[in-house]
C-alpha cells in the first residue's frame, strides 16, 4: 500500500506547480506540510480500520492520504472545483476515498450518512478554513447529524473561545454549545510554519468527543440556547435586558425578573457570568 507522501513542503510545491494551482484566499487555503502534525491529527481522531471519515476541505489531499491509510473509508467534501482533478491524481492509490465537489455548509449531512455509511456515525476530521469554523461546528453538533467525534485544526483564538468559561471575554454561545454536546480537548499546538502559504496566526488541533448524554439536564433545550444567544447578543446588557429585548423570546418584564430571582441570581447578573448548568436552570425556570 502507498504511504502518504504529501506531508512535506517539497512534494506539496511540486503538486501545486504541476497543476499550476492558484490559491484562493476566499476559501482559506493553507495546506499542511508537516508529517508529525498530520500523524498527530490522525492519532487525536482515534481512527481505526472500521471508521468512516468525513473530511471537510481536503485541499490537494494531504490529510486525506493519512486518513485513507488509517480508516475504512473517507468521504472528502471540497468546494474548490479546481482541486478536484488534483485530488483525483493525488488520491488515485487509495481506493477507499470518495471526493465530493460541494460546499459543506449546503450538504445534507443526514442524507450523506445514510447514503454513504448506512446511517452510522462519522468521525469528522478537518483542517478547517477560518471563515466556516463556527457554522461548521454548530451544524455538526446541533443538527442531530450522526457524528461520533470531530477533530479539527482551527485558529488558536477559536480554540480558546471554545474552551472559555464564565467570566472570560472569550466565553460565549460557541463555548456553551460545545460544552453541552461534547467533551473538548486541545491535542496539539501548531505553529504557522507548518502550512503553505503561512497563515498569520498559530493554530490548534481540538478533539470534540460527542456525549451520549449531555452533562446537564434541561426540559427545553431550544429555549436554553435561545436564552444563551439572547444574553450574548447583547453582551453589555444585563441578562434581564438581553432576554427582554430578544426578538425570538416573548417574555414580559415580570416573568423575566421572576425567573432570574427563582434561580438565585442577582437582578444585575450578566449572561457571561453564568455556567451551562445556570442556563439550564434558567430555561427550566421559564418552562
Ligand atoms: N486539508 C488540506 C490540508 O490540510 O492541507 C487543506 C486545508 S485548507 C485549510 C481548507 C480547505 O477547505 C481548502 O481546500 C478549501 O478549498 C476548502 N474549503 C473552503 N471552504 C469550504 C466549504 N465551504 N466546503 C468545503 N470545502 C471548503
Amino acid at each position: 500500500m502507498t504511504e502518504p507522501y504529501l506531508g512535506n513542503a517539497k512534494n506539496t510545491i511540486e503538486v501545486i506547480k504541476k497543476y499550476d494551482f492558484a490559491f484562493q484566499k476566499r476559501f482559506g487555503q493553507n495546506f499542511l506540510v508537516d508529517s508529525h502534525v498530520l500523524e498527530k491529527i490522525v492519532r487525536s481522531a482515534d481512527i481505526n480500520k472500521g471508521d468512516c471519515i468525513l473530511e471537510i476541505g481536503p485541499g490537494i489531499g494531504t490529510l486525506t492520504q493519512y486518513l485513507a491509510s488509517a480508516a475504512k473509508k473517507v468521504i472528502a467534501v471540497e468546494i474548490d472545483k479546481n482541486l478536484i482533478s488534483v485530488l483525483n491524481d493525488t488520491l488515485k492509490e487509495w481506493d477507499n476515498v470518495e471526493i465530493l465537489n460541494e460546499d459543506i455548509l449546503k450538504v445534507d449531512l443526514k442524507a450523506l450518512s445514510e447514503e454513504k455509511n448506512q446511517g452510522n456515525r462519522f468521525k469528522v476530521v478537518a483542517n478547517l478554513p477560518y471563515y466556516i469554523t463556527t457554522p461548521v461546528i454548530m451544524n455538526l453538533l446541533e443538527k442531530g447529524f450522526p457524528v461520533d467525534s470531530i477533530t479539527l485544526m482551527i485558529q488558536k483564538e477559536v480554540a480558546e473561545r471554545i474552551q472559555a468559561g464564565p467570566g472570560s471575554k472569550d466565553y460565549g454561545a460557541l463555548s456553551l454549545a460545545v460544552q453541552y454536546y461534547s467533551d473538548a480537548h486541545v491535542t496539539a499546538k501548531v505553529p504557522c510554519n507548518c502550512f503553505i502559504p503561512r497563515p498569520k496566526v498559530d493554530s490548534e488541533v481540538i478533539h470534540l468527543q460527542k456525549y451520549e448524554e449531555p452533562p446537564v439536564k434541561v426540559k427545553d433545550k431550544d429555549l436554553m440556547f435561545n436564552l444563551i444567544r439572547a444574553s450574548f447578543n447583547q453582551r453589555r446588557k444585563t441578562l434581564a435586558n438581553g432576554i427582554k429585548n430578544a426578538q425570538n423570546l416573548h417574555f414580559g418584564k415580570e416573568e423575566v425578573e421572576e425567573a432570574i430571582a427563582k434561580c438565585g441570581f442577582p437582578p444585575s447578573v450578566r449572561g457571561e457570568q453564568l455556567s451551562l448548568q445556570d442556563f439550564a436552570d434558567l430555561a427550566d425556570a421559564f418552562s
